[in-house]
């Protein structure tokens, strides 16, 4: 049944639609030329003509916001993983200890009856034990608890390398306690965001009167938290400003952490969350814990805890009854547009890939990663790696001093790929068959526990950021190294079936945009062994920002839906590795087609060079719809551009597409302010 879940309703709503492109036939997972509007020039709009047919024939499921190749990917994980689960989820005494765990985990997630007629349940004593708290310094007890076992009110408290030393880790406090995705949400005036502040206000409302508040206490609580949520936002930096680690580099003693902001009683935190003996720690942003530290002493404790209950409901909501479980989803639409809730089978899968995500990872890699795939990526990944050397060698603007420096930077970088070496071990979380909330704590709580009991610990390089499902790749500024999890190594991203040039164009890309982060505005301030730490001369470093700035320029001029620009600063890093990663792509595929003795690799396929398929491949990973809502949300909070600019905004600063395509000088896809930094 599930299966065919995608299809019929899906069908029906193009008909209506489409009526007159009703032909064309639903866009299959991988590439292909169908997906290409031939009417529309490529020199006017690449990411048009890539797509065309693919939008036309493609809408947004209702229980998504946006559509595209990441999302259809993870809607095809998302089938395999739940096969897995609905197996493991028979309660056979057969089973072996992992699956035992994912099984009950998954089976309690799906008992929607318990959850309905449970209430409260294992949320009431955690409540209860907020509404205990008789002063300040005790309420920062009952914080510790909630961040351990729940979400992150008032503040984030968390490991993570020193920035100077990466090889050890430190404890950080940074920074949150924010309901909405971000702290413009609070401050701006305008149209967008003041609805959104009042369906905040509903939302805590709706959740206060299910939780046993009267409908006036339920209303004054909710005026409440959105006072003091603005206060926080108005303490916190903004993303641009974050985007630059020295921003929030300030390592000091515990003494001088707890002196900055009294009010905290962060001794109290530390030993009330069972942090390991440590005497210094990095605090993100200094002034927002000055700051609070006011707001700390101006709110009476009452209010407080009306806040901190609030962060406790809101975490327990999607698990809870119908009704929260309608009052969360709810807010939810109103951020991101969704039409209806996803069905509970997938929100089960998610939460599980969340909570045990490499226990349900290893069952996972069982039954679709295997070592042929693991030899082709290493092989891809030695050829982008030669090739952003060769890249950053030919470099006319950079000094020799720093291109030396550089080259050891990328002789540096370790690549994952499929799934870690070692997996975590979750015996010791205990999973209960009726117990979804419960279960849902444990496990967060084991994972905090396992966060703080790094501190004063060297970093350990093996452990991995994703779950092996997961369709994403990452690079990580500290490690210094590539992550790409078996979930990516998928059509459109890597088909076996498909030539190089599509794949290179697919995940080769994505590999070169990985590699690049390493060197863009924020990586670039990372030495090889991942501490903070400039290389550069000061020249090139000013060469560097040159550079950056052209970019920035060039995709603050992009509209994304009515009169909204994108971010060109927000989005600077992205930007840079999206055209960074198709330089050393293409290259490392020209490299590929020289050493081709048989000349098979230079030939046309469906008619197209080796070079259009690239490029193809590219827009391809890139076709999407999206939710207006949607893509107004992303251009406050996510450093990526929208697909059709991740597309043209790239395409538009290479020769090698305007060579490959026949475009003239003039024409929209031919810059002629065309931005390169590497
Ligand atoms: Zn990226």
């Amino acid at each position: 049944m599930r299966l065919c879940r995608l299809l019929p309703a899906f069908l029906l709503l193009l008909a209506a639609g489409f009526a007159q492109t009703a032909s064309i036939p639903k866009p299959g997972p991988g590439f292909s030329i169908d997906n290409i509007d031939k009417t529309i020039d490529p020199c006017v709009d690449f990411y048009q003509y890539a797509c065309g047919h693919w939008l036309k024939a493609s809408e947004v499921p209702a229980d998504q916001s946006i559509w595209v190749s990441f999302v259809e990917l993870d809607e095809r994980n998302l089938v395999t993983l739940h096969d897995i689960l609905e197996k493991t989820s028979a309660n056979d005494p057969g089973r072996d200890a992992v699956n035992q765990k994912i099984g009950d985990f998954y089976s309690s997630c799906m008992d929607e009856k318990a959850a309905d007629a449970g209430g409260l349940g294992p949320l009431k004593p955690e409540l209860d034990r907020i509404a205990a708290v008789k002063d300040k310094a005790g309420l920062i007890v009952a914080i510790a608890r909630v961040h351990l076992v729940s979400n992150n009110p008032l503040f984030n408290f968390y490991s993570a390398s020193d920035l100077h030393n990466a090889n050890q880790v430190i404890a950080y406090i940074d920074q949150g306690g924010l309901s909405l995705p971000d702290r413009d949400y609070y401050i701006k005036e305008d149209a967008r965001m003041v609805e959104m502040r009042k369906h905040l206000v509903e939302y805590v409302t709706q959740l206060f009167t299910l939780a046993g508040q009267s409908a006036e206490q339920a209303a004054a609580s909710a005026q409440t938290v959105l006072r003091i949520e603005t206060a926080l936002a108005k303490a916190s930096m903004d993303r641009t400003m974050r985007r630059d680690p020295r921003n929030r580099d300030h390592k000091m003693t515990r003494e001088a952490a707890a002196s900055l902001a009294p009010n905290f009683y962060l001794d109290r935190y530390f030993a009330a969350s069972g942090t390991p003996a440590f005497s210094e720690l990095n605090v993100g942003n200094p002034d927002f814990f000055k700051q609070v530290n006011g707001l700390l002493d101006s709110e009476p404790l009452d209010n407080l805890k009306t806040y901190v209950s609030w962060h406790l409901l809101r975490g327990a909501a999607p698990w809870l009854s119908q009704p929260f479980v309608e009052a969360n989803f709810k807010m939810r639409q109103a951020l991101y547009g969704q039409k209806e809730i996803q069905a509970r089978w997938k929100r089960c899968v998610e939460l599980t890939d969340q909570d045990l995500g490499e226990a349900l990872g290893q069952k996972y890699v069982d039954v679709t990663f295997g070592a042929e795939g693991k030899q082709r990526m290493l092989k891809m990944v030695d050829a982008l790696e030669k090739s952003l050397d060769e890249d950053i060698q030919g470099l006319p603007w950079m000094t020799d001093e720093t291109k030396k420096q550089a080259k050891v930077k990328l002789q540096a970088i370790r690549n994952k790929i499929g799934y870690p070496d070692i997996w975590r071990d979750y015996s010791s979380v205990a999973i209960v068959r009726s117990d979804l909330l419960g279960n849902v704590m444990r496990a967060t709580e084991f994972e905090s526990n396992r966060q703080i009991a790094k501190i004063g610990k060297p970093l350990d390089r093996k452990e991995w950021g994703m779950t092996p499902p997961t369709v994403n790749a990452y690079y990580n500024s500290s490690y210094n190294e590539i992550v790409f999890p078996a979930g990516i190594l998928q059509p459109p991203f890597f088909d076996k079936q498909m030539d190089d040039a599509v794949n290179f164009g697919g995940i080769g890309l994505v590999i070169g945009h990985e590699l690049t982060h390493g060197f863009d505005d924020q990586g670039r301030k990372f030495d090889p062994q991942g501490n903070l730490r400039d290389w550069w001369t000061a020249e090139d470093g000013k060469e560097f920002e040159k550079r950056a700035s052209c970019v920035a320029d060039e995709y603050s001029n992009f509209v994304v839906v009515d009169d909204l620009k994108l971010n060109g600063r927000l989005t600077l890093g992205e930007n840079t590795a999206d055209n960074g990663g198709a330089r050393v792509a293409l290259m490392a595929l020209e490299h590929m087609i020289a050493d081709d003795k048989t000349g098979k690799a230079g030939q046309k396929i469906d008619g197209y060079t080796p070079e259009q398929r690239f490029f193809l491949g590219f827009g391809r990973v890139w076709c999407e719809q999206r939710r207006p809502e949607f893509a107004r949300a992303q251009v406050t909070t996510n450093p990526h551009s929208p697909g059709r600019y991740r597309v043209n905004g790239v395409v538009q600063n290479m020769p090698e597409f305007q060579k490959a395509w026949g475009c003239k000088a003039g024409q929209p896809m031919v810059s002629a302010n065309a931005c390169r930094v590497w």
